[in-house]
């Protein structure tokens, strides 16, 4: 058996030490990117425990990982609050951490987004289409994105109101000249996508937009807009799910096993969402949607129609 000498144990159990804590550290940038915690109430527990993951990280990738800084602003600001690079966060003195203290918390309550992306996605037939319909009759104040798709209209449905009816090759065009926040193929057959000019000017203005798109495109919206919220549509049982699959009416013998069978691989992702609703009852999934696209402190005028 090989002898371990007390030194190379220790050495060991640093480098294991070193790993955990860099994971831990690595933790704390992610809650923060996510908006599941203030870099304020990150830059608290450090200050309160300095051996924590959070006393122990470096000023400067805390600030970095705050959506919209980014590394440059945050290169300005660690200048103007007089905070070298390989600052750490317990490291800090009484008068930078005031400095910092008074520089978030300014930031914090000025920086608060009056509007909000909330993306409605679920498996295939749970009933997205009946919710998203039943919010533009009840909710007119609600902005509504509409798709652009290559799938020919159902009856009744209106150009421009329930999609943008486009030609194969005026998506393609489209596609080329970066017009879509997302898009993809849906059920292997048609493209849907959302285009990104009308999402944007909303946002900005500070309105909120609700986005109704399948499982591939919320995670696109994920990847490219992190701040958005993404809202799984659940059906009471599987078999209701079947139910009402079968009961539409609207698919073939076989498009309607082959949404089944996406349909289970989508139950599968809820996990991967912020919010889960019940579709049960659509005018009471439909009140629970509307809810979440109301920002927390932003006022009715911020919310209200332009
Ligand atoms: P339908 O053809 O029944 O209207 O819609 C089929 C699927 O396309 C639904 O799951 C719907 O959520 C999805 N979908 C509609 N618009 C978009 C979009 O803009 N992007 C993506 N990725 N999916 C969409």
């Amino acid at each position: 058996m090989p002898r371990v000498s007390p030194p190379d144990v220790d050495r060991a159990a640093a480098a294991r030490a070193a790993i955990a804590a860099r994971r831990a550290r690595a933790e704390v940038k992610d809650a923060v990117r996510r908006r599941r915690r203030t870099a304020l109430d990150v830059l608290e527990a450090g200050w309160a425990d300095p051996a924590s993951a959070e006393g122990g990280m470096r000023v400067r990738e805390l600030l970095a990982s705050i959506p919209s800084l980014g590394p440059v602003r945050t290169q300005r600001i660690m200048r103007e609050l007089d905070i070298a690079d390989s600052k750490k966060v317990a490291g800090l003195g009484s008068r930078q951490r005031a400095r910092l203290r008074s520089f978030l918390v300014q930031r914090e309550g000025r920086g608060k987004p009056r509007s909000r992306l909330v993306v409605l996605a679920g498996p295939t037939a749970v009933g997205k289409g009946t919710v998203s319909q039943y919010i533009r009759e009840h909710y007119p104040e609600v902005l509504l994105s509409v798709s652009a798709t290559t799938r020919p209209p159902r009856p009744g449905e209106v150009d421009g109101v329930h999609y943008h009816f486009l030609s194969d090759e005026e998506f393609t065009r489209r596609v080329e000249a970066g017009e879509f926040l997302e898009w993809a193929t849906v059920h292997n057959a048609y493209r849907y996508g959302t285009l990104r000019a009308p999402i944007e000017a909303a946002l900005a203005s500070g309105r909120s937009v609700l986005l109704e798109i399948d499982l591939q495109g919320a995670r696109a919206v994920r990847r490219s807009m992190p701040d958005a919220l993404l809202v799984f549509l659940l059906p009471p049982s599987w078999e209701e799910l079947v139910r009402r699959l079968v009961g539409r009416g609207t698919e073939s013998p076989v498009e309607q096993a082959r949404r089944l069978e996406t349909a289970k691989v989508e139950l599968a992702a809820q996990d991967e969402f912020d919010v889960k609703i019940v579709n049960s009852d659509v005018g009471s999934a439909a009140a629970q949607v509307v809810e979440l696209l109301a920002v927390p402190g932003a006022t009715r005028a911020d919310r209200a129609p332009a």
